[in-house]
């Protein structure tokens, strides 16, 4: 029999391995990775300098265990290039049923000057070993972008002593998912530990040293330049797989290809593109229900976000894409709760004190996918 092969052991991948084999103790089990397979959870990439982690400590298990634990072959630093056949290195493999759990890419600006080529993102454990060693003589850092990640990399970065700068295109932090005035709360909190904020620009040119030209006349220095301007789920390889915005998977998680699915940062799930950790689980426990047999539709009950910047506790769940209706504004100060009416509940963002109240509010939402 053939195993059932997932590529991926970031959280995705290894999420539904474990789901499976609480269902199915023995039927053969093979994993693929592009990387060294040790199992770490990626959202502490965005605080672990302060808390002076190395990549070796936010290792949670090595891959040598991580076998044993799943009874499972786990291939490494094996770079897939072709899912249809599925093949390594010219040798191909024979799979039961192929999951792809391949997560997404950081985007890149493209951008002039000698010195664009030398800005990092950090988007895995080999990516924040690289960061590491860029920041070790550093004192300035530049950050592209005041989305989730950047604003966390931020309060890390300025609470471990360094002097950062973001520059987002946004009028304010988290545009696109909060209310101006949730985001400018924000925007202040990580201003009074020391962080500057450029809005409504965006980097033209980069040049080594480095010096960064912004689009409103600007010129900022910097040591290292980060880019946190957002992810694009990995789809190149799907040739013979419809692809949209991500792979495109129906409620079972199932391609238009039988016996291949996906789900995480890659996958599109009946439209939506969800890349954070509440949905690939949920979708892990779905997809290991029918690899065992049982076919099984994901649920995606409403699943708020918390945004790990200690400088403004913060809890986010916005609105579905496309819902009309307003935010209403609640609080004072620094604790506020913002709820998007549309007229019921439908999105809402917490600071401060108020995040207390995100499990009450989240069952008040609507549910992505029922
Ligand atoms: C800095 C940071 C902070 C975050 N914080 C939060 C948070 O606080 N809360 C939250 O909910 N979410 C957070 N997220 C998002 C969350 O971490 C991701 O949604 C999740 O980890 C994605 O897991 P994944 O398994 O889909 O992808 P990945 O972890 O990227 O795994 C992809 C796997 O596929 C393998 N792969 C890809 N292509 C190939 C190939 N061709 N051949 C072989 N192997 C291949 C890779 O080697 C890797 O093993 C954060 C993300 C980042 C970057």
């Amino acid at each position: 029999m053939h195993p059932i092969t997932i590529i991926g052991t970031g959280l995705a991948g290894y999420t539904v391995a474990r789901e499976f084999r609480k269902l199915d103790k023995d039927s053969p089990l093979r994993l693929i990775t592009a990387d060294d397979g040790h199992f770490y959870s990626k959202p502490m990439l965005s605080n672990a300098f302060s808390q002076n982690k190395t990549p070796e400590n936010l290792v949670a298990i090595p891959v040598t265990k991580m076998r044993e634990q799943l009874n499972a072959e786990i291939l490494t630093n094996a770079q897939v290039t072709q899912f249809t056949p599925l093949t390594i290195q010219d040798k191909q493999l024979e799979y039961s049923k192929l999951v792809l759990a391949l997560g997404a890419d950081p985007i890149h600006l493209s951008l002039a000057g000698d010195g664009a080529a030398d800005v990092l993102s950090v988007n895995d454990l080999n990516d924040y070993a690289k960061f590491r060693n860029a920041l070790a003589n550093a004192k300035k850092v530049v950050i592209m972008g005041a989305g989730l990640i950047g604003c966390e990399f931020a309060n890390d970065l300025q609470q471990a002593g360094f002097e950062v700068t973001i520059i987002d295109l946004a009028p304010h932090p988290l545009g696109r998912l909060v209310p101006k005035i949730i985001g400018q709360t924000l925007q202040q909190a990580l201003q009074d530990l020391g962080i500057t904020f450029h809005f409504d620009t965006t980097v033209t040119n980069i040049a080594k040293g480095y010096k960064l030209t912004l689009s409103d006349g600007n010129i900022l220095e910097a040591d290292v330049v980060l880019s946190a301007i957002g992810l694009f789920p990995r789809t190149k390889l799907a040739t013979n797989i419809m692809i949209n915005r991500g792979i495109v998977v129906n409620r079972y998680l199932q391609t238009n290809v039988e016996n291949i699915y996906s789900l995480g940062d890659c996958a599109e799930v009946e439209g939506l593109v969800l890349p954070f950790v509440m949905p690939l689980m949920n979708a892990a426990k779905a997809l290991a229900k029918t690899l065992a047999g049982e076919p099984t539709q994901v649920n995606y009950p409403a699943m708020p976000v918390v945004v790990k910047t200690p400088a403004c506790p913060l809890v986010i769940s916005p609105p579905a894409l496309g819902v009309k209706g307003e935010w209403q504004i609640e609080g004072e100060g620094r604790n506020l709760k913002a709820l998007f009416l549309s007229p019921k509940l439908a999105g809402f963002a917490l600071t401060g004190t108020c995040v207390a109240e995100k499990m009450a509010l989240a069952k008040d939402l609507p549910a992505l996918l029922v």
